[in-house]
């Protein structure tokens, strides 16, 4: 009776393992989930992607025992509204996170909006503990706030930036850091308490995430590790220096420093994850959230273009998800994919439950990397930057721009990925059936509604009149 028992669930198992990833599929898990996001790092600023002056070895792990997207999105060339998407699974524009919030913790519309669920509220009632570690950027004033917002656990900054050095943190909050940009040096928090930190803060941040993972073993966790770096300023400490005297230009050799920290901290936590026994029930993304900046030396390959732009150089990452025995190894996923599926992804494996007057505008990825599904996760991808006045739209392999800022442009990205044969003259009928099907997009979505940034504060996008 006992044997029969042990086949019986043998037989559930296999069930369960075959049909987890069906669409049609009731069956469940509860996964850990990490996403390691950068900022500003550019597409080729990775080995998995080719860089051969700045060394990976462990953020390669993640797309060699992994997949890897040569084909990733975000929804939006700078880090807040791209972030804003990536959190909810949803185009930010349908919310009115179109553009960079103001850093004023009295200001209480700068923020993602409170009726809007990121992926720490949508795994909470599935049993989730959720921690955000760095960078948070989805608004200051109390309401706003990580622990507010599903997390658990917060250990970072609320800002867009911050700096690097513990000597340089020394204002006690934000509410004090009254200059425009101080907030860069305001004291690190911890949920709602000041800590001081002695390390290097990008080291500091992996500290805290192993012992995020060590602290949650046990249960089913979701760890949100926003590295700031190799976001400006440009400051490594000379360990990671060191390691990249290879590099001549000081300025790259910086940059490249700040990423080998942050790949350090990426080998560590796979390395706890395997000696914990996680390893093979952690699904971890790894990407950046906007393409490399035209500031921090960052290296975009053949992409046009850098961070604030809708040329591939702005929106175009470097992107993979690693799950051992679940993921296949070593593979390239060619199709487009975007960071709006980080959520939809989680979310179906774990069948969270989707507010139906939010729909997602992401889709559960693993049948397609799995190949179950032929088909294709996005037959279009938008874009809008409002205040540039840019729509954008890849459909296939076709690109169109329609930008009061940066002119009208129609690239076949199958030969042409560095956008410079612009065929709007060539093919007019097809520019125009692209522009009409983002202009449908866009009547979906709302004006931002917080206050722009204003001049420096802009984050290399320019502040122009409203797209009409
Ligand atoms: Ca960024």
């Amino acid at each position: 009776m006992k044997h029969l028992m042990n086949l019986k669930t043998v037989k559930k198992l296999l069930f369960t393992g075959l049909l987890a990833y069906s669409s049609t599929s009731l069956a469940s898990e509860k996964p850990n989930f990490i996403v390691i996001l950068t900022d500003d790092q550019g597409y080729a600023d990775v080995g998995f992607n080719g860089s051969d002056d700045i060394i990976t070895p462990n953020i390669d792990r993640i797309a060699n025992e992994g997949t890897r997207f040569t084909n990733g999105y975000v929804t939006y060339a700078v880090c807040g509204p791209s972030r804003a998407g990536l959190l909810t699974g949803r185009y930010q524009g349908r919310f009115g996170f179109g553009r960079n919030p103001i850093i004023d913790p009295s200001d209480a519309t700068s923020g993602l909006p409170l009726e809007e669920q990121m992926i720490s509220e949508v795994l909470k009632p599935v049993g989730y503990t959720s921690s955000i570690i760095g960078k948070w950027h989805m608004g200051t004033h109390e309401k706003f706030r990580p622990n507010k917002r599903g997390f658990d656990h917060f250990y970072g900054f609320l800002s867009g930036g911050h700096k690097y050095f513990p000597e340089d943190l020394t204002i006690d909050s934000i509410e004090n850091a009254k200059k425009d940009w101080s907030w860069y040096n305001t004291k690190i928090m911890e949920n709602d308490k000041r800590v001081e930190i002695d390390e290097y803060l990008t080291d500091e941040l992996s500290n805290e995430a192993v012992k995020f993972i060590e602290r949650e073993q046990d249960k089913p966790f979701f760890l949100y590790l926003a590295y700031n770096a190799p976001h400006t300023p440009l400051q490594a400490s000379q360990e990671y220096l060191d390691r990249n005297t290879h590099i001549k230009d000081k300025k790259r050799r910086t940059y490249a420093a700040m990423v080998t920290a942050v790949d350090d901290g990426v080998g560590r936590i796979l390395a706890k994850l395997k000696q914990l026994g996680l390893d093979n029930n952690t699904m971890v993304f790894f990407l950046s959230d906007n393409g490399g900046a035209k500031n921090n030396a960052s290296d975009n390959g053949e992409l046009r273009n850098f961070k604030g732009s809708n040329f591939e150089g702005g929106i175009h990452v470097p992107f993979a998800v690693r799950w051992p025995g679940k993921v296949p190894a070593g593979m390239d996923y060619q199709k487009p994919v975007s960071s709006l599926d980080i959520l939809a992804t989680f979310a179906d494996i774990t069948k969270a439950p989707i507010a139906k007057e939010r729909p997602l505008d992401g889709v559960n990825l693993m049948p397609f990397i799995t190949g179950e599904n032929k088909g294709t996760p996005h037959d279009v991808l938008f874009w809008r930057a409002f205040d540039q006045g840019t729509l954008a739209t890849r459909r296939g392999d076709s690109k169109v721009i329609n930008s009061d800022r940066d002119g009208d442009h129609l690239y076949d990205l199958a030969d042409d990925l560095s956008e410079q044969n612009n065929l709007l003259k060539a093919k007019p009928k097809l520019y125009q059936q692209q522009l009409e099907e983002v202009k449908a997009w866009e009547k979906g979505l709302i004006d931002p509604i917080f206050k722009p940034l204003q001049g420096r504060h802009s984050e290399n996008e320019h502040v122009k009149k409203p797209h009409k």
